[in-house]
């Protein structure tokens, strides 16, 4: 078995599942994902896909796998896109990942649309020798926490719904999230502990149900505080992203009367940590954001 961190999985598609209007399940095998590891909560992975003209072999996959593929010209780099591991079956060597079935606008879009049973990708993610450790796992609440607000879109229902999985059942919170269509609330399992506030985007405004929802929830758990500055960052030219955590990885604090997690299109996420800090005067340590895309950029 390798004691690498990460590394990358070959992964062949072994069953396709449509689980509700918008999230397409894939089920990938292969012996090698015996040795996937998984760390829980939020776990995120690259997936590697394939195009037209170039097959997976032509990603550097050693391990300055990164600095080689950026040196290639740019017609010989396979692109790679971002996911959440779903559940992982060791014992049958098998991984799923739930992805967003959205308008074919680049390559793992174009992949979803017209993947098939046995075609293969890359997927660089834990070993199970680093199971447990928290890389790669952006949820960390404090230790003792009165509620939980889980908050974003379609992109970030697949890191909620193994979250709900696996907080205990005498957690506590707020689920808030913006899907396409009516038939995907079905998504999210139900935690008992857990109000969920699931809104259908429709053709509706983007993001309208999303800070709704986060507004109102926010003001029902918390009392109004003072607000603290928080720097503005240019969601077109940099990574929207702050997971407050101690220098080992544990949560940045001990205890708070509420952890907020937020995941999704970046112009949403900001405007969303901005009400929760700046207005709503929540510690911002308490808060992590990520922006999961930006409307209208690709993600590498
Ligand atoms: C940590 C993390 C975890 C993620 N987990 C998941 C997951 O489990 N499942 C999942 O489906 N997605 C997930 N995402 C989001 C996914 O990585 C992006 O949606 C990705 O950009 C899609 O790649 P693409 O090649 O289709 O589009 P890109 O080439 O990246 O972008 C092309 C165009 O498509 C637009 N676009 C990208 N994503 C969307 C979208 N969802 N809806 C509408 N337009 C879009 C962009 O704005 C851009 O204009 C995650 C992202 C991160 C950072």
């Amino acid at each position: 078995m390798s004691d690498a961190p990460s590394r990358f999985f070959h992964a062949r598609v072994t069953a396709i599942n449509d689980v509700t209007p918008s999230f397409r399940r894939f089920t990938f095998g292969g012996g090698d994902l015996a040795e996937y590891g998984d760390p829980g909560f939020d776990q995120r992975i690259k997936i590697v896909f394939p195009t037209r003209t170039l097959g997976l072999d032509a990603m550097p996959t050693g391990d300055d796998w990164y600095a080689q593929w950026r040196d290639l010209p740019a017609d010989r780099q396979l692109p790679f896109r971002t996911y959440t591991t779903r559940y992982v079956r060791n014992h049958v060597s098998e991984v799923d990942v739930d992805m967003v079935s959205h308008e074919v606008m680049g390559p793992a879009s174009d992949w979803i649309a017209r993947a098939r049973l046995g075609d293969e990708v890359l997927i660089f993610a834990p070993t199970l020798a680093h199971s447990g450790v928290s890389f790669g796992v952006d949820f960390v609440p404090p230790a003792r926490t009165e509620a939980i607000l889980l908050a974003g879109d379609e992109t970030a229902a697949p890191a909620i719904a193994a979250i709900l999985e696996q907080l205990p059942r005498d957690a506590r919170g707020v689920v808030a999230l913006e899907v396409p269509h009516p038939g995907d609330a079905a998504y999210l399992p139900r935690h008992p502990g857990f109000v969920y506030r699931i809104g259908a985007r429709g053709d509706g405004e983007r993001h309208a149900h999303l800070v709704k929802s986060v507004t109102d929830a926010a003001a029902a758990l918390v009392p109004a505080g003072e607000g603290s500055d928080v720097e503005e960052v240019d969601i077109d030219s940099d990574i929207l992203w702050e997971v407050p955590r101690t220098a080992k990885g544990g949560a940045a604090l001990k205890s708070a009367h509420l952890y907020a997690w937020l995941a999704g299109e970046a112009g949403a996420i900001k405007a969303l940590r901005r009400h929760l800090v700046s207005e709503r005067g929540i510690d911002r340590r308490a808060v992590a954001f990520m922006g999961y895309w930006r409307l209208g950029r690709a993600e590498s």
